[in-house]
Formats: C-alpha cells, sequence, structure tokens
C-alpha cells in the first residue's frame, strides 16, 4: 500500500485540528508534521489533547518541507501566510491542498502558473463541503433562468475576509451563467454605507460575521411573484474533511492547478 505522507500548516486551528484528526483516521496517510510559528519539537497530537500522533510541530515551512519530505501540504492558515507557503512547496514539488481563503484571481494564476513550470500538481478549494459544491452548481443552474439574485453568507465572527472565498466562487458561477444586467432601481442610494452589500457584476453579495455561526450561504433569486432559496449549512468542521481527503487522494496524480472540489468529485 502506498502511503502518502502529509504535512499540515495551522494544525491547531478549527479546520487544520480537524484535518489532523481526519489523517490520523486513514491509514492510507501518514501525517509526518505540523508547521506551526509557535511550536518547535512538540507532538501535534499532544499539543491537540488528542495523545501522541507520532509526529511534531516545527515552526517554519522550508524546515517541514526539507526535513520530513511530505508528498502533500494541507493548509488551513491565514490568508497572509497561504501564498507563501504555496510557493514554498511548489518550489520543492510537495503538492499543495488548500483550504485557506483570501486567495485573489492573481494569485491564483500565479500559482497555477508556477505549478506547471515545476510540473507540480495543487488543488484549492474555497469550500470543501459536498453540499456547498451542490449549493453552488444549483445556483449557477438557477441564474440562467432567475438573473435576479443576491447572496448572503454567514460565518463565525472570527473570519479574517469577507466575502468567503464560497460566496466570491459562487458569484463567478453564477456570473458565467446569468444574463449581464444590472439589477436592482437605478437610482438606490445607501443610507448608511454598505447596507447593500459589496457589489460584484452586477449583483450584490452580503456578509454576516456572528459568534455562534460556523459556514452557512443562502442564494436568493427573484423573479415575478416567487422567489427561490438555495441555502447550505456547514454546522461543524467534520463536514468539510470528506472533501479534503478526496482532495490529497486526487492531487498525487494531477498536474497543474485545480481550483475547485467540483472539479475532482465524480
Ligand atoms: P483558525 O482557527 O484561526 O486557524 C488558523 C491557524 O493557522 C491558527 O492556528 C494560526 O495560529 C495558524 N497560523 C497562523 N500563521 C501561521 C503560519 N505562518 N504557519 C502555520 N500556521 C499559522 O482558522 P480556521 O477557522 O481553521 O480557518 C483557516 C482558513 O480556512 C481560513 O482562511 C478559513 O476561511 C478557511 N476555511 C476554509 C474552509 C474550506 O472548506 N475551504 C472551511 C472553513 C474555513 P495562531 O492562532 O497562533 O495565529
Amino acid at each position: 500500500m502506498n502511503v502518502i505522507r502529509v504535512a499540515v500548516a495551522g494544525p491547531r486551528g478549527r479546520m487544520g485540528s480537524e484535518a489532523v484528526k481526519m489523517i490520523l483516521r486513514d491509514e492510507t496517510l501518514q501525517l509526518v508534521c505540523g508547521i506551526d510559528p509557535k511550536y518547535n519539537g512538540e507532538d501535534v497530537g499532544t499539543v491537540l489533547g488528542i495523545g501522541p500522533a507520532d509526529a511534531v510541530l516545527v515552526p517554519d515551512i522550508r524546515q517541514a518541507l526539507d526535513h520530513y519530505k511530505p508528498d502533500v501540504l494541507v493548509d488551513f492558515t491565514t490568508p497572509l501566510v497561504v501564498k507563501q507557503n504555496m510557493i514554498a512547496a511548489i518550489k520543492k514539488e510537495v503538492r499543495p491542498v488548500v483550504g485557506t481563503t483570501g486567495l485573489s484571481p492573481e494569485d491564483i494564476a500565479e500559482l497555477e502558473h508556477l505549478c506547471q513550470t515545476n510540473r507540480v500538481g495543487a488543488i484549492i478549494a474555497p469550500n470543501f463541503a459536498i453540499g456547498a459544491v451542490l449549493m453552488m452548481k444549483f445556483a449557477q443552474e438557477a441564474a440562467k433562468y432567475m438573473p435576479h439574485v443576491e447572496i448572503i453568507e454567514q460565518h463565525h465572527d472570527q473570519k479574517l475576509d469577507a466575502p468567503s472565498g464560497t460566496a466570491i466562487k459562487t458569484a463567478e458561477l453564477i456570473q458565467t451563467a446569468r444574463m449581464e444586467m444590472r439589477q436592482g432601481h437605478p437610482e438606490e442610494k445607501e443610507v448608511i454605507e454598505g447596507a447593500r452589500g459589496g457589489y460584484y457584476n452586477g449583483f450584490r453579495i452580503h456578509s454576516v460575521r456572528l459568534p455562534g455561526l460556523v459556514a452557512h450561504q443562502e442564494v436568493i433569486f427573484g423573479a415575478v411573484g416567487q422567489t427561490l432559496t438555495i441555502r447550505h449549512d456547514s454546522i461543524n468542521r467534520e463536514s468539510f474533511m470528506p472533501g479534503v481527503n478526496l482532495a490529497i487522494k486526487k492531487v498525487m496524480n494531477h498536474t497543474g492547478l485545480i481550483y475547485g472540489l467540483e472539479n475532482i468529485m465524480e
């Protein structure tokens, strides 16, 4: 059996710690180290309080790549470090599987180029929950027939970027199907700045941040005398792990960058 060696960047985080547990549960995956600037040499599992994992925390990405030689780097860090982590991995021919959001289209294009130059695979998925991918696909389909649409995404109040990567990806998919138009009243005026949300190619995206929320999104379509609401809720972070597991396995047999879980689902 070929075991895939995996390093996790951000292993103490809400998503990273779920990824560590998922990797430890799968005998075809081996956790080789965690990357965390605040630790050096401690066992990942002991720090997470789940018992020894036989893999240590290292403070530096280059040290992790050179010394532990992972096949795959799973990244659930922050928008500030994810790009540099990906560049470091790709240059060492380590395949990134990235859930961290906040990368711009220009960043993604640059990373795609780097993957091609180095003949390395990478997967970035703004949302690893399979239900969320279906929500995006259904929204894209509905936009063909109902071009009046608004997206409302809701996340926990510690999220750094807005709108969410999922909302941006949904908007991009809707845009491919929706007829070009600017919706709403042409003389609409915001009495409080931001009340109408962010503007994206003719329609609006709204971001809600509250404690108690995990990751939720509604795509609301309106037409004469009717509305259609497509909604997805991640009620815990385990919901993302089957998608992360699939991506780790798929990235091993791919060259170039894949953006979006929908592109690897059978
Ligand atoms: P989180 O709980 O804040 O975790 C981020 C972790 O990264 C923290 O432990 C943080 O450590 C650590 N970190 C910071 N700088 C680092 C560095 N240079 N190297 C390694 N680790 C570093 O955040 P989260 O909720 O897990 O979310 C992480 C990312 O995943 C966010 O971008 C979020 O939007 C995204 N996300 C994606 C999905 C998806 O399905 N794709 C789903 C949910 C969330 P400190 O706390 O010590 O700074």
